[in-house]
């Protein structure tokens, strides 16, 4: 038996959607941490760990990492004391069987509470993920173009370099598309069906599609 319900919002959306973008302002705003296990795979990564090792060899190839290693990952997270009252999950679960482990994790206290599915076609969201840049010390996302930060090439929150990822090159960005529409998009139908689907629109301006979200997720508590 769990303590009580706690609140575990399930970002989808093709890589670039904004997923990210709006898990770290709605951090605040919930008082829910950010799982993002893109940003776990490449803390370890930095830190040649062998996760980190063993992560880098599929996220080359835009592929996913093991569903074994993932899950496993994702419990450990969530059970860290900042997690007590939920989690805004972004990049996990990716496929069906993550899913239905997420289900498992999360039944104890109430299950998934809602699944904002951020649309946007392919090729915007192509010219989003070449032209992103992240921090190397926080991790924070800018687009060149988009959302640019104040001095070029360095974080606006600590000054840190500002980079692009291997994995955002065009030719893994294809093959990442083809790994989202073949393994995670179904996860769309797997939540419409538990109700808990809402989709909006991912071309609006950060800040119109964080206020849909908020308003989503509190008129889903
Ligand atoms: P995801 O986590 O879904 O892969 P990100 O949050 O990293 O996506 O966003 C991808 C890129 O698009 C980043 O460079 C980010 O700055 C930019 N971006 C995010 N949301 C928007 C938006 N609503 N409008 C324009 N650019 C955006
Ligand atoms: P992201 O930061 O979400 O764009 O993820 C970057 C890469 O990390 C993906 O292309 C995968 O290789 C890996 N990854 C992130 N999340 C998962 C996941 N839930 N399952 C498997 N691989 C993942
Ligand atoms: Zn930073």
């Amino acid at each position: 038996m769990g303590d009580g319900k706690r609140t575990y919002v399930v970002l989808l959306g093709v890589p670039g959607a904004g997923k990210g973008t709006q898990a770290r302002l709605l951090e605040e705003k919930l008082k829910l941490p950010q799982i993002s296990t893109g940003d776990i795979f490449r803390y370890n990564l930095k830190n040649q760990t062998e996760l980190g090792v063993l992560a880098k060899s599929y996220m080359d190839q835009g592929a996913l990492v093991p569903d074994e290693v993932t899950i496993r990952m994702v419990e450990d997270r969530l059970a860290q004391p900042d997690c007590a009252a939920g989690a805004i999950m972004d990049g996990f679960p990716r496929n069906l069987v993550q899913a239905k482990a997420f289900d498992t994790m999360v039944a104890p206290y109430g299950g998934v509470r809602v699944a904002p599915l951020i649309s946007l076609d392919d090729e915007e969201a192509v010219r989003r993920i070449t032209g992103r840049r992240v921090c190397r010390t926080c991790g924070a996302v800018y687009h060149v173009d988009f959302n640019p930060s104040e001095v070029a090439g360095k974080c606006d929150l600590d000054g840190g370099e500002l980079y692009q990822r291997d994995d955002d090159k065009p030719e893994t960005v294809r093959h990442r598309l083809y790994v989202y529409y073949k393994q995670t998009a179904p996860l769309i139908g797997y939540y419409y069906a538990k109700s808990i689907l809402v989709e909006l629109d991912g071309a609006q301006p950060i800040e119109s599609v964080y206020e849909q979200l908020v308003a989503l997720v509190d008129k889903s508590s």
